[in-house]
C-alpha cells in the first residue's frame, strides 16, 4: 500500500495543545489565580432565536411523512441559495443561484477545493495565516511561496509581479492579524491574478465584522473579481454556527481556467463526494438572512466588536502597536520589549493571568506578535484589560 508521502512534510501542530498544557500547569501551581482566556477563535454567544425557531420547525417537518426529506441537491436547497443571493444583492453583488454552493463550513471547502486543481501549481499564501491553507497544500504536494505580512505593510501583503503563481489565498478580515484589505488593495490582487491567469481563493469568513461602506465584505464588490476569484464564506462567525456547520462558496460562471469553468468542475466534485448539508441546518441558515435573523445575529457581532474595541483601546493606552481591533474579532499586536511570542505568552499568563495565542503559531512572520480574540464575555474582557501588564 502506498500512502501520501506529502503527509510527512506536515509540521505537527502543537499550538493549541501547548497552550492548554501551559495553562493547566499554571493553574495547578496557582489554584487561587483567576485565569482569563482570550485566546480562542470560537464564538461563545448562543444561536439567535430566529435560527433555533427555524431549526425546530424543520425538525418537526422531518418527523412527519408529508414533510419528511431525504437526499436532496448536493449544491444546497434552493431556498438557502436564494437567501444567499439576496444577501449578496444587498452588498451590490449580483449572483446567479447556480454560482452558490452550500457547504458544511469554510474549512472543508478551503481544503477540498484543491481536488479540482492539477499537480504542480505554484501557490501564494500570506504569512502569518490560517494554517489550513498551508497544510492542505502540503498534503497536495504543491509548491508554496509565502508572501510576507509585517508591521510595514500592516499585515496586508500586496502582489509582487516578479512572482508567477497559479493559486492565491487571501483572507480579509484576516485571521490571525485582523487586518482588512481595502477595495483598492483587492483591485491590485485582481489585476495581478488576471495577468497571471491565476485564481484567488478569497476567504471572507469574518466579513460580517466589517462595518462601514468603504471596506469590502466580498471580493466581488471589486471590478474583475468574477473572472478570477472563488469566495469561501461561512456562518460560523457570522451567526455562531461553529458547532452547527453551514457555509457557502461562490464559483462565478466567468471564473475559468482557460476555457474550463471552475464552477462546472466544482459541481462535478461535489456531486461525486458530497451529499449536502442537513435540511434542518439549512433552514437555520436561511433564517440568518431574514430581517429578524440579521438583526439578532448582528447584535451578537456588535457585542464581539465592542469587546475588540476595548482590547484595542487598552493596547493603545499602553503604546503597543497592533492591527485589527475594528472590523474584526482579532487584535494582533507586537510583543513588548522584543519578547518572542512564547516568551510573551508566559509573561502574560504569569503576570496578568491572561491567555492569548502566540503569533508564531501562524507562520514565521508571526514570531514576536500575539493574538487576542474578542469572542469572550464582556465581563472577562473588561477584567482582563484592567489587569493587562505589558
Ligand atoms: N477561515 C478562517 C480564516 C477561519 O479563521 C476559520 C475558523 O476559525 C475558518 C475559515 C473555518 O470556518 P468554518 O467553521 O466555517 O469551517
Amino acid at each position: 500500500m502506498n500512502i501520501n508521502q506529502n503527509y510527512f512534510n506536515l509540521k505537527d501542530s502543537y499550538l493549541f495543545s501547548t497552550i492548554a498544557e501551559k495553562v493547566e500547569d499554571f493553574t495547578k501551581r496557582n489554584p487561587e489565580k483567576d485565569v482569563i482566556r482570550l485566546g480562542i477563535g470560537d464564538v461563545t454567544l448562543p444561536l439567535a432565536p430566529a435560527v433555533t425557531d427555524a431549526m425546530q420547525n424543520a425538525v418537526a417537518e422531518m418527523g412527519k411523512a408529508e414533510t419528511f426529506r431525504g437526499y436532496r441537491s448536493d449544491m444546497g436547497y434552493d431556498f438557502l441559495r436564494h437567501a444567499v443571493a439576496g444577501y449578496y444583492r444587498k452588498k451590490g453583488v449580483a449572483l446567479e443561484e447556480t454560482e452558490i454552493f452550500i457547504s458544511d463550513g469554510a474549512k472543508s471547502d478551503t481544503g477540498n477545493i484543491l481536488d479540482i486543481f492539477g499537480k504542480d501549481n505554484v501557490v501564494l499564501i500570506p504569512d502569518p495565516v490560517y494554517p489550513v491553507y498551508v497544510d492542505t497544500n502540503i498534503m497536495s504536494g504543491n509548491k508554496i511561496i509565502y508572501m510576507n505580512g509585517n508591521e510595514e505593510n500592516g499585515f496586508l501583503p500586496l502582489p509582487d509581479y516578479n512572482i508567477k503563481c497559479d493559486i492565491i489565498y487571501l483572507c480579509s478580515p484576516n485571521n490571525p492579524s485582523g487586518a482588512v484589505y481595502t477595495k483598492q488593495q483587492l483591485k491590485q490582487w485582481i489585476d495581478y491574478a488576471l495577468e497571471n491567469e491565476a485564481v484567488i481563493l478569497f476567504d471572507s469568513a469574518y466579513e460580517a465584522f466589517v462595518r462601514g461602506d468603504d471596506l469590502p465584505t466580498s471580493i466581488y464588490q471589486v471590478d474583475g473579481a468574477k473572472r478570477c476569484a472563488v469566495e469561501v464564506c461561512s456562518l460560523s462567525k457570522t451567526a455562531g454556527f461553529t458547532g452547527t456547520r453551514c457555509g457557502y462558496t461562490i464559483f462565478p460562471h466567468d471564473c475559468k481556467a482557460g476555457d474550463v469553468s471552475l464552477n462546472r468542475l466544482w459541481l462535478r466534485r461535489q456531486s461525486t463526494k458530497f451529499n449536502g448539508v442537513s435540511y434542518i441546518v439549512q433552514r437555520g441558515a436561511e433564517a440568518v438572512f431574514t430581517e429578524e435573523g440579521m438583526k439578532q445575529t448582528r447584535q451578537n457581532i456588535d457585542y464581539y466588536l465592542d469587546n475588540a474595541k476595548r482590547i484595542a483601546a487598552a493596547l493603545k493606552e499602553r503604546g503597543i502597536w497592533f492591527a485589527g481591533g475594528e472590523n474584526s474579532p482579532y487584535i494582533w499586536f507586537k510583543c513588548p520589549k522584543g519578547m518572542s511570542s512564547w516568551e510573551f505568552f508566559d509573561h502574560l499568563l504569569s503576570e496578568s493571568n491572561i491567555v492569548g495565542t502566540p503569533g508564531a503559531g501562524f507562520g514565521k512572520n508571526g514570531e514576536g506578535f500575539f493574538r487576542l480574540s474578542a469572542f469572550g464575555s464582556r465581563e472577562n474582557v473588561i477584567r482582563a484589560m484592567e489587569r493587562l501588564e505589558i
